[in-house]
C-alpha cells in the first residue's frame, strides 16, 4: 500500500508538505531529539501564509499537507489561525 503511494507521488511529481509549526515539545521521547533543541520556536503567521501560497501555486500536485514534522504542533498559539 505505502509503496503504491510512493510510486504515485514519484510518477506524478506530487508534493508532500510537512510543516513544522512548532519545534517546542513537552514530551521526552527517547527516539526523538526535538526536545533537545536549545532555542525552539513557533512558526509565524507570515511564514505559514507563504507556505500556503506555495501549496496553492502547486494546487494540482499537492498530495498531502501535514501539520507535523517535528515538535508538538498544538503548542503553537497560532494553530487555530493557521487552520482557519
Ligand atoms: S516531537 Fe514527538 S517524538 Fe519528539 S519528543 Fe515530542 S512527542 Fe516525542
Amino acid at each position: 500500500m505505502i509503496l503504491k503511494k510512493v510510486r504515485n507521488v514519484l510518477r506524478h511529481d506530487l508534493w508532500d508538505y510537512k510543516v513544522t509549526v512548532s519545534s517546542f515539545c513537552s514530551a521526552r521521547c527517547e527516539s526523538c531529539l526535538t526536545w533537545r533543541i536549545k532555542q525552539p520556536k513557533y512558526m509565524s503567521f507570515e511564514t505559514f501564509k507563504e507556505i500556503v501560497k506555495d501549496a496553492v501555486r502547486n494546487k494540482g500536485k499537492v498530495f498531502q499537507f501535514h501539520f507535523y514534522s517535528i515538535g508538538e504542533s498544538t503548542l503553537n498559539p497560532l494553530l487555530q489561525q493557521f487552520l482557519n
